[in-house]
């Protein structure tokens, strides 16, 4: 028989973040489609109680945590051990977690420390019978797979954003601590600050509804025989803000940065979408000034509703690529789009 443990880090303030409540609504699927299942949640984090209650309805018949002050951080050595604890104490078959930076740095680890088997980027989890399968993207998000382990114990790691949020009802839970002695040699590393870009400095934002992506058009050589990077960054800039989308690039653009041509001055290799670049979700993607080709629109896979700007009718998106090219000169079409954004804005 098998027992589910949902395995998650709190965040500074004692909360669950989203990719948590995303796999939690694994384990609650799971127990349904199981039969006679255990199932137990487990936090980790300098505090818990907060977390374990927000979720306190969600069908777990145990509440473990290990806290205190030496968790609060990410650090390998402390997380390993406190997962590890939780999973002996809970003797899970099948660990269920958030695919977090945090956890896929050490989850890996604690697999191997357990003798079981870990499968990371997890995008779904079904049942036939009593057999647990997973599914999971290969050679960049071009081949899917549906596989399933004998091995125990077995932890999967859900990618964020490719489950909903399971709606659970808070109340309050009865956590059972987890005590471990962690030694001096598991703190070693601290965490000494966090640095992270300005708010409006910050372009990828998972959570977004749309990811707009810029090409290489935006500065190439327009119908007047001259480039108009300042503009440009002007027109892209002012949409970002006003709709607060994430910021996507085709290659091509970023890579002429490193060519020493106008480009862009907010955009880095990490806004690269494509085969060589991220794979984001969003429920929509409007397209700009990029040609659409199999390398860059591979990115797209889980961008659900596509619509893109080009000036070519026969550019990659017109082939299949895209729900809906507009073909047209985005320069045109943006400053329109702007001017109608800002006519909305609320006062
Ligand atoms: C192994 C490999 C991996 C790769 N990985 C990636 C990857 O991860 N991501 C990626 O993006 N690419 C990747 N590429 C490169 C990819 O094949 C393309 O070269 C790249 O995506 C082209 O970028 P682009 O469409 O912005 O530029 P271009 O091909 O130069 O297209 C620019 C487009 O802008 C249009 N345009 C110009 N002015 C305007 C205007 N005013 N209004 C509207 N449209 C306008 C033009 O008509 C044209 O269609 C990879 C290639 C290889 C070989």
């Amino acid at each position: 028989m098998e027992t589910i443990l949902f395995l998650a880090h709190t965040e500074a303030d004692g909360s669950l973040g989203k990719p948590a409540l995303e796999a939690l609504g694994v384990c609650q699927g799971l127990q349904k489609s199981l039969p006679g299942v255990q199932f137990a949640a487990a936090l980790v984090g300098e505090t818990t109680q907060p977390g374990a209650d927000a979720i306190a309805g969600c069908g777990a018949s145990r509440f473990l945590a290990v806290s205190g002050p030496d968790f609060g951080q990410s650090r390998y050595a402390s997380d390993a051990a406190a997962a590890e604890a939780l999973c002996r104490a809970a003797q899970a078959t099948l660990v269920v977690a958030p695919a977090t930076s945090r956890w896929n740095r050490v989850l890996p680890g604690v697999a191997q420390r357990l003798g079981g088997r870990v499968d990371t980027h997890v995008t779904g989890v079904s049942t036939d019978g009593a057999k647990p399968a997973i599914n999971r993207w290969y050679y960049r998000q071009r081949m899917e797979a549906q596989l399933s382990r004998a091995q125990r114990p077995w932890f999967i790691l859900i990618d964020p954003g490719s489950q909903p949020a399971a709606p659970i009802a808070a109340g309050h839970a009865a956590v059972e601590a987890v005590a471990i002695p962690l030694p001096d040699s598991c703190k070693r590393t601290q965490v000494t600050g966090l640095r992270v870009p300005a708010a409006d400095a910050q372009t990828i934002r998972p959570d977004a509804r749309l990811l707009f992506v810029t090409g290489a058009g935006w500065t190439k050589k327009q119908a007047d025989g001259q480039t108009h990077v300042p503009e440009a960054e002007k027109l892209i800039r002012g949409f970002l803000q006003l709709t607060r989308a994430s910021l996507g690039s085709s290659k091509s653009l970023v890579d002429l940065g490193g060519e020493g041509q106008a480009v862009l001055s907010f955009l880095t290799h990490l806004n690269q979408v494509g085969q060589t670049g991220s794979t984001p979700r969003h429920p929509k993607g409007l397209s700009t000034c990029c040609h659409g080709e199999e390398p860059h629109t591979v990115g797209w896979r889980f961008i659900n509703e596509r619509r893109a700007i080009s000036l070519d009718p026969n550019c990659g998106w017109a082939r299949g690529k895209a729900d809906v090219l507009y073909v047209a000169d985005a320069f045109a079409v943006m400053t329109r789009v702007n001017a109608l954004l800002e006519t909305q804005k609320p006062a």
